[in-house]
């Protein structure tokens, strides 16, 4: 019910509540009005009859007297004319009747006069009433008479009937007037809902809703306003509020795009320097070809598929003829450029899965894996002949080129990458006393003339005794200055038998054979002994840097030796530096550390040498205890044309500023390099563009011009 209620509009209800009041009031008052008229009209009644009897007991004295019951009905006889009497009867003292009337039709049953006094009865529907008779004071008889309640009975329903009515009309009259007076106060509540709803929708505060009456609806509604005034006020607040929030957020997402748009790049460079990093430490600078160490890496995994799918792979040795002649005739950059076609057309000649690889010099290494049968490896040697053939033009020059190849064969030449490069390489110089320009599969007998190896060695064990080895000096210079603060110690060995052989050749050589522990400690001594003599000379703030093998420092006892050589020449420990390569002192991290830390507490500096080709990790080389990071030449050489190689040289300057250690850039052979590096901030440099490695009496000479004009100039181009 309190549901139906809830969901009816208030008018409804309002009409509902007047209608129910005034049906509740008319009836509370025809009711009231009925029951005084029915109180008051059966009074009359009851009055009337006591009338009526008194006047029949009046007559009938006489007939009650003389007994004669004829004339007492007769009495009654007028009784005829009153339409609601039933019946009449007297009764004699003996309450016997005497006579008697009953109105046509009716017949009751006489009651009982016996105890009954004057009295008036009503019942259900009629009324009755007893009065004595009385002669002189002496009650003769009774009279009785009973009435009929229709005529009560007709009016309570003429009532009724008008109640009706008057009910209906008066509803009818309370509902019209309701319908047009409830106006008086939904309207306002209709008002207060149409703008509340007009407000939700348009979410408009300012607006507000009418009406000043001074009632209850007066206050809600200027309650209702006062509450839109708060709102408005926050809703003001809000946007101003929400204005500043996204100002702020377009402010900082703007800045994050900048933050992002940065570490992005940031990102980049970091992968590229990395790539860049990784790409030089598995290539040739030169060619771009693959280096040894890819190679190695290559033959090593190609011989696990050969091993396990049972097939087989050649490794192709190539050496360029007589390319010494062309590099020392038409100078370097031509040699360069005609290694670069050389590396083009090798590539051309093989399949994709074959690799071609630059071992340094002109030496150049083939992998062929799955091939069908021996001879494709003879094949595609001849294939490459052919093309190396055709000549090449190089800087003006027609180069006619030949190459001569050795060829060693997985299973049946060696079962590891070691021995297959180590076989080719002999069978490579089989082909060249052969008569060059040719290909030579590797034999058994071959390995008793592993002749160039053989020679090599045999000259090297006996170079240090025959005195063959010198000792050249590269200046490091203070670019701020121009001045020459130290010297760097290169070996050399003029063999009368071989020639001239590079560090790089001879020294991995010595490594191998042990003799690099003798021929190190002869520079060490000859470089202190140099070294003094120059401070001797009066240039006592001179430093020299002293190249150290991976072999010298795992020997144990190698700090005795430096200690007896610092000893020996009577130098000051603070001015030397020694030199160990990244791929050194990764060989064998833990024993380099402690080797080097032992030797820094001597006092004397540690230098990393050709830093960025080992790709050595930062948690590593902070481990060991360096002053000084020499940035390999390899990443200078094309400084700065090569956007790769300036990423890598400003991330190595950075993570030198970054680690406090001294910087030296090495290979820096022109001008525009220099400048790059002067921007960059760097201090100190070392290559071709100041001097070449020279002998001891040549630096003497620039160190002595350096006292008297101050510095030292850089060759002009
Ligand atoms: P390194 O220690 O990095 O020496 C620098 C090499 O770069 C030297 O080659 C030097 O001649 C060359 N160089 C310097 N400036 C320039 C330049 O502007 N352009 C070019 N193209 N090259 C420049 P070198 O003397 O042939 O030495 C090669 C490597 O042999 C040395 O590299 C070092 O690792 C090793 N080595 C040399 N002497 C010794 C030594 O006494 N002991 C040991 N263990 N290794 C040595
Ligand atoms: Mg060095
Ligand atoms: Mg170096």
């Amino acid at each position: 019910m309190m549901r139906i209620l809830n969901n009816i509009p208030i008018r409804r209800k309002l009409t509902l509540i007047i209608m129910l009041i005034s049906t509740v009031a008319l009836l509370m008052a025809s009711a009231a009005f009925i029951i005084s008229d029915r109180l008051h009209t059966e009074k009359n009644l009851g009055n009337n009859l006591l009338i009526m009897a008194d006047m029949i007991a009046a007559n009938s004295t006489a007939a009650l007297l003389f007994r004669d019951s004829p004339a007492a009905i007769e009495t009654m006889g007028f009784l005829d004319s009153q339409d609601n009497i039933q019946a009449g009867v007297i009764y004699d003292i003996n309450h016997s009747p005497f006579a008697s009337y009953h109105k046509k039709g009716i017949t009751i049953e006489l009651p009982e006069p016996a105890g009954q006094t004057q009295n008036i009865m009503f019942w259900d529907d009629y009324v009755e009433v007893f009065a004595d008779i009385d002669y002189e004071g002496e009650q003769i008889g009774i009279i009785y008479l009973r009435s009929d309640m229709q005529a009560i009975n007709d009016r309570l329903a003429l009532f009724f009937g008008i109640v009706v009515i008057v009910l209906l009309a008066s509803l009818l009259v309370a509902f019209a007037l309701n319908e047009r007076m409830q106006y008086i106060i939904t309207a306002p509540l209709l008002r207060l809902s149409a703008i509340a709803r007009q407000i939700s929708i348009e979410r408009n505060y300012s607006l507000r809703a009418t009406g000043n009456s001074r009632d209850e609806l007066g206050t809600l509604t200027k309650d209702f306003n006062a509450m839109l005034d708060e709102i408005e006020m926050r809703d003001k607040k809000l946007k101003q509020n929400q204005g500043e929030l996204e100002e702020r957020v377009v402010k900082r997402t703007r800045e994050l795009e900048v933050t992002n748009k940065k570490l992005a790049s940031a990102k980049q460079q970091a992968e590229s320097v990395a790539m860049r990093m990784q790409h030089q430490a598995q290539h040739d600078g030169l060619t771009g070809l693959p280096n040894r160490a890819l190679l190695n890496d290559r033959i090593q995994i190609e011989l696990s598929h050969a091993r396990r799918e049972e097939t087989t792979l050649a490794v192709l040795f190539l050496d360029l003829d007589r390319f010494k002649i062309i590099n020392d005739s038409l100078g370097h950059a031509t040699g360069d450029q005609l290694l670069c076609v050389v590396a083009r057309r090798l590539r051309k000649c093989l399949r994709e899965g074959d690799t071609v690889a630059r071992l340094g010099g002109d030496e150049f290494m083939v992998l062929l894996p799955r091939i069908n049968a021996v001879a494709d490896a003879d094949q595609i040697g001849n294939k490459i002949i052919d093309e190396l053939a055709r000549p090449v033009s190089c800087n003006g020059h027609k180069l006619h080129i030949t190459t001569s190849i050795g060829i060693s064969i997985y299973p049946y030449d060696g079962s590891d990458a070691n021995t297959l490069v180590k076989n080719a390489d002999i069978s490579m110089y089989r082909a060249k006393e052969l008569g060059r320009n040719k290909t030579v599969y590797f034999t058994s007998e071959m390995n008793a003339g592993s002749r160039k190896q053989l020679v090599l060695e045999t000259s090297l064990r006996n170079a240090l005794e025959k005195n063959e080895f010198k000792l050249r000096y590269q200046p490091k210079i203070d670019i701020n200055s121009n001045r020459i603060v130290g010297v760097e110690a290169l070996l050399r060995w003029d063999s009368p038998g071989i020639g001239f052989i590079s560090p790089r050749e001879f020294i991995p050589l010595a490594e191998e054979n042990g003799l690099i522990i003798p021929i190190g400690e002869w520079v060490l001594r000859q470089s202190l002994a140099q070294l003094k003599e120059w401070h001797m000379a009066g240039h006592d703030d001179i430093t020299i840097a002293i190249n150290l093998s991976a072999a010298q420092i795992s020997k144990p006892g190698f700090e005795d030796v430096l200690k007896d050589a610092l000893l020996e020449s009577g130098t000051n420990p603070a001015c030397t530096e020694l030199e160990i390569t990244e791929h050194a002192a990764m060989k064998n991290i833990e024993t380099a550390t402690i080797t080097l830390n032992k030797l820094k507490k001597m006092g004397v500096g540690i230098a990393m040498d050709d830093f960025g080709t080992g790709y050595s990790s930062l948690s590593y080389l902070r481990r060991l205890p360096i002053d000084t990071v020499k940035l390999d030449r390899s990443f200078v050489h094309e400084i700065p044309d090569n956007n790769g190689d300036v990423l890598i040289a400003q991330a190595i300057i950075a993570m030198t500023e970054s680690l406090n250690m001294e910087l030296v850039v090495e290979g820096v052979d022109n001008e525009r390099q220099l400048e790059f590096f002067k921007q960059q901030g760097c201090r100190l440099v070392q290559g071709f563009l100041f001097s070449k490695p020279v002998g001891a009496d040549k630096i003497l000479a620039m160190l002595q011009a350096q006292a008297i004009t101050g510095s030292v100039q850089p060759a002009r181009q």
